[in-house]
């Protein structure tokens, strides 16, 4: 028991007494139940890769996405975490390719610019084949930091940058957006 609760409560966001009280369902739990539980997480954890071309999650050395010959691959779209790109993907009003950063420049957090796959990005542009590149980090500060040090970045290079437009700016994250917030934003991205 105490191991489990040791072990769950290593999960963010999760302290010992949820930990505590998680163990306590798991114990309440009918013992197939518990197992599918378990080999689930053993299988995701096993077959989920991080693509390497995008950086977001994928069964493959390189996901779907990034294989696919029928979307644009002159422009990329630049997310926080593979949850945003999930969220714009269901929405299917965008046929570029992503790049997910892996979260935002924090300095609360300790995340800097070279905890962020940023010089991924930057080869990727410099490639020449990249004609946009649209920024959709979340309406927060750290987002909006992290999108102005992408743009300086990235001034200077052939690419258009552009950004989300409106909807977003009024504070919904990408991940709770709808999808007509999403096509607006999309449809409405501006030039920085
Ligand atoms: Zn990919």
């Amino acid at each position: 028991m105490e191991d489990c609760i040791t072990d769950l409560s290593r999960l963010p966001g999760i302290g010992r007494k949820t930990a505590a009280r998680l163990s306590m369902h798991l114990l309440k739990m009918k013992k197939e139940d518990v197992r599918r539980l378990a080999n689930r997480l053993t299988l995701f954890r096993e077959n989920i890769l991080i693509c390497k071309e995008c950086g977001g999650l994928s069964e493959e050395e390189v996901c779907p996405i990034c294989k696919d010959p029928k979307r644009d691959r002159h422009t990329i779209l630049v997310v926080e975490e593979t949850k945003d790109l999930f969220a714009i993907e269901q929405t299917g009003y965008y046929n570029g390719l992503y790049h997910v950063l892996g979260g935002k420049i924090s300095p609360l957090d300790g995340v800097g610019p070279d905890n962020l796959h940023i010089k991924d990005l930057i080869e990727k542009v410099k490639s020449g084949e990249i004609s946009e590149v649209i920024l959709a980090t979340n309406p927060d500060v750290d987002g909006e930091t992290t999108a102005v040090y992408l743009a300086k970045l990235l001034k200077g290079s052939s690419v258009a940058v552009t950004k989300l437009a409106s909807g977003l700016a009024l504070g919904t994250h990408i991940e709770y957006a709808d999808e007509l917030t999403m096509l607006r934003a999309i449809e409405g991205r501006r030039g920085l």
